[in-house]
């Protein structure tokens, strides 16, 4: 990355939304912007320094007592109209997002589809807003509750998903009436642009919706901001813990989730043929870059453990790993040359610590064609608990197979993992599930499904060093973080005027 200022560049500089109109300031700091799949830089990102980010909050500060004001049914028509728009922009999304992020067009078609059904449970806000109240709790008195937004609220957003988990924040945190400033990922930083301009023919007004495109120096102006009531932070662990001790520590209500090692239980009772399928697509789907990506099978038994593996092993002879763009690619590259390093490095390791690499990607086939960030898929087996490759996030397609004598010794491995975001269990035993389902301390269960992403009307969250704050993010819980509880006890008309009571009132 350079982070020179932008002297001269040969490629289009990528810049900020704020006040509702596109931002490239002249001379500020730079990053690369790459195209994976080519392998090369494509454009520069303009980075946003303490004052851009000040110029975002004051606009967004501005537009507040407006937007707030508006009532629950206007802010819902609006973002309806935004769906509209997204769905009919879904395919000039998926490009967008695939050009940057390298992964397929039809996932990222996906990804677009996912982040939309947020907007839809958004537009439900009237009703998701009602409190309750409770006519005559004394004599003529009666109470009410009220959800009130935060204010200005900001989201830090990671390169993964750079449509899909913007719109894990920024329909609910609207919808409840606060406005907002988006700080996405610099690796893929044009579909947040595209998005603010959609909200904008949708009819939101300038300053609702600010995009801060920027690195580090950004993320803290944001944090250290007085003017930002809440921050939702989605990415890597060690920053999300940073996120929430920097957010709180300024009085900020924080939600931040982190890294993801999940797990998926093979039991010797399951489908082989649709866990095989759903293994392959699961741990190396976007190349193995999703936070709910299954990156250890937990296979209960050594004669399923060789049988299963044989099958990912014949599986893995037909993936189809590509060009992002082309329809029958199955794996695109990895976000950045740095990132497919970072990635190749722990397969390294992966030797060294005594694993069994039984599909070495490093050697793939297809690399000599390729010119992007590729990387073929790996996998490992006889991986065990204490080695680095089992305790870390690799965030690459790489599977590691651990093999266990028993479904209590899988439940037990993946409660003491630190990561606790997913985790999935496939088995034709419905006492089976049950049980793993109550046992495994883990935010989001699969029973044979191994993404278990809940639908927008749910709410998404890891435990443990996946998720720092209280509350999961969207559904409810989006509702819930982005405003304030208040509650109203009223008496009409007035009481007769009488002397002023010093004891604790009640309502008898
Ligand atoms: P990242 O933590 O590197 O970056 C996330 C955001 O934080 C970006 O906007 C980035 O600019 C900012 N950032 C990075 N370093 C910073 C620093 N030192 N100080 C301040 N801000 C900083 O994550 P990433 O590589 O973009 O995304 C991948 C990670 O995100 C993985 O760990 C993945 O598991 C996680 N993730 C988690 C979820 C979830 O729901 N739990 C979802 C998607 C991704």
């Amino acid at each position: 990355m350079s982070t020179q200022p932008n002297v001269q560049s040969l490629h289009p500089t990528i810049g900020h939304w704020i006040d509702g109109a596109a931002l490239t300031p002249a001379g500020a700091r730079t990053s690369d912007v790459f195209n994976p799949a080519a392998g090369q830089v494509q454009a520069q990102l303009s980075l946003a320094d303490a004052a851009l980010v000040d110029a975002a909050v004051r606009s967004a500060n501005a537009a507040l007592p407006g937007w707030a004001g508006t009532s629950a049914l206007r802010r819902a028509r609006i973002l309806s109209r935004f769906k509209e728009l997204v769905e009919a922009h879904t395919d000039d999304l998926a490009r967008l997002i695939s050009r940057e992020h390298g992964k397929t067009v039809s996932d990222a078609r996906g990804e677009v589809i996912r982040g939309l059904e947020v907007v839809e449970f958004a537009c439900g806000i009237p009703h998701l807003l009602k409190g309750e109240y409770s006519d005559n709790v004394g004599a003529g008195i009666d109470t009410y509750s009220l959800r009130q937004p935060l204010g200005v609220t900001a989201g830090i957003t990671p390169f993964n998903f750079p449509v899909m988990v913007p719109m894990w924040m920024f329909p609910m945190a609207l919808a409840c009436g606060n406005t907002f400033v988006l700080k996405p990922s610099e690796r893929d930083p044009s579909p947040s642009l595209l998005l603010a301009e959609l909200l904008k023919q949708a009819g939101l007004p300038p300053g609702v919706f600010n995009v801060v495109n920027g690195d580090k120096e950004a993320v803290e102006a944001l944090l250290d901001h007085t003017g930002v009531s809440a921050i939702s932070f989605v990415g890597s662990t060690p920053i999300a813990r940073m996120i929430h001790e920097r957010g709180t520590a300024h009085g900020k209500r924080v939600q931040a989730l982190g890294g993801a090692k999940n797990h998926m239980v093979v039991m010797p009772d399951a489908d082989l043929d649709q866990c095989t399928e759903a293994l392959v697509g699961a741990a190396y789907g976007s190349a193995g870059e999703r936070c709910m990506a299954t990156s250890v099978a937990v296979v209960v038994g050594d004669a399923l453990a060789d049988t299963l593996i044989g099958r990912i092993r014949e599986r893995l002879k037909t993936l189809r790993m590509g060009p992002p763009d082309l329809a029958d690619t199955e794996m695109g590259p990895l976000v950045t040359g740095q990132h497919r390093d970072r990635v190749k490095g722990y397969v390294d390791l992966g030797v060294q610590e005594g694993a069994v690499l039984v599909v070495d990607g490093r050697n793939a086939a297809e690399l000599a064609k390729l010119k992007g960030f590729y990387l073929g898929a790996c996998l490992f087996d006889r991986v065990q608990p204490g080695m680095r490759i089992y305790q870390e996030e690799i965030f690459g397609p790489v599977l590691c197979v651990v093999r266990v004598p028993t479904l209590q010794a899988a439940v037990n491995l993946i409660n003491q993992h630190a990561f606790a975001n997913g985790t999935s269990i496939f088995t034709r035993s419905g006492e089976v599930a049950r049980k793993f389902s109550t046992e495994i301390q883990v935010g989001m269960v699969g029973v044979n499904v191994a993404i278990p992403v809940p639908i927008a009307f749910y709410s998404f969250g890891g435990w443990r060093s996946s998720l720092f704050g209280d509350h999961h993010i969207y559904g409810m819980e989006g509702v819930r973080f982005y405003t304030r509880m208040k509650c109203v006890t009223q008496r009409w008309p007035a009481p007769p005027e009488g002397e002023a009571a010093f004891v604790m009132p009640t309502m008898r």
